[in-house]
């Protein structure tokens, strides 16, 4: 991996994504190599045009002591959206940590996404702010297929035991059931692994993208190829996904969930929870 270190105007940057105001990418690129991954787009904004996804990385150098933890107040700040704030490489720059450090103090709502065990590190920050919920994002408890789809993040376990602690800790927990891969994600196991340690449960559609769908494709064929047709008409026809959707609905209203549907908009948002 090609490592290079980056001046960045700004840390905290505005953000589009429905329901959150901010968001912190400490890096540019990551780690993970998840074949799905939407953030690609990014190598086109970042010098990156040509090189591949997952092969490089770029760390943001940023004068932190210029965050401002009050001038966010009453807002939501989301880690991360374009990368996982707890890539292997945080363990040696500690960029999230030392960004964390210099929130504290905000009256921000406080998001964390993650895939990875590594975010255990910073539990003590995590305690220190009033308003912060800690998620993961999961598509399946198949360790193999895990693997495969996400080479280098922690394993569904290790993610599930993450929330736990932190939910033993007094942090509100959630889980984000990205992407839904159709008849392959058992969400329903997912949740019943975790419900007792996880306060809501989000979930997003598997979005086909020109620059995932050879991989996407490509793995189905590999590992499931009975389900490439259907793949195939999920990719030519939304309306494929409203029997998922309304068997999540059912399922979480009848177990009383609460729970969020982001399926279709190409990012994620908090609105409409149940
Ligand atoms: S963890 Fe997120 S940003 Fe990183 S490769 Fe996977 S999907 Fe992309």
């Amino acid at each position: 991996m090609k490592i290079r270190f980056k001046e960045a105007k700004s840390i905290v940057t505005k953000s589009n994504i429905p329901g959150i105001d901010y968001v912190i990418n400490p890096y540019i690129g990551c780690q993970h190599g998840c074949i799905y991954c939407y953030a690609e787009f990014m190598k086109r904004f970042t010098d990156h045009k040509g090189e591949n996804w997952g092969d490089f990385l770029d760390i943001k150098n940023y004068s932190i002591e210029k965050i401002q933890p009050e001038k966010y107040d009453g807002k939501t700040i989301l880690l991360s959206s374009v990368t996982d704030p707890y890539i292997p490489l945080e363990l040696k720059y500690k960029k999230t940590r030392m960004i964390l450090e210099h929130l504290i103090g905000t009256k921000a709502k406080i998001s964390i996404l993650t895939k990875s065990k590594f975010a255990k590190r910073d539990i003590d920050i995590f305690k220190k702010f009033d308003n912060l919920e800690f998620g993961i994002s999961i598509s399946n408890l198949n360790e193999k297929f895990t693997r495969i789809i996400e080479p280098l993040a922690s394993k569904p376990i290790e993610r599930l035991n993450l929330i736990k602690e932190l939910h033993n800790n007094g942090i509100k927990t959630y889980i984000f059931i990205s992407p839904f891969f159709p008849h392959i994600t058992d969400f329903q196991s997912i949740i019943e692994h975790s419900v007792e340690y996880t306060d809501y449960f989000m979930f997003e559609n598997l979005n086909f993208r020109p620059h995932n769908i050879s991989r996407i494709f490509n793995t189905i064929e590999k590992y499931y190829p009975n389900l490439i047709k259907t793949y195939r008409d999920f990719q030519n026809n939304n309306l494929n996904w409203d029997p998922i959707k309304a068997n999540i609905i059912d399922y979480c209203k009848n177990k009383g969930i609460q729970y969020s549907i982001e399926f279709h908009h190409g990012g994620f948002s908090k609105k409409n929870k149940n």
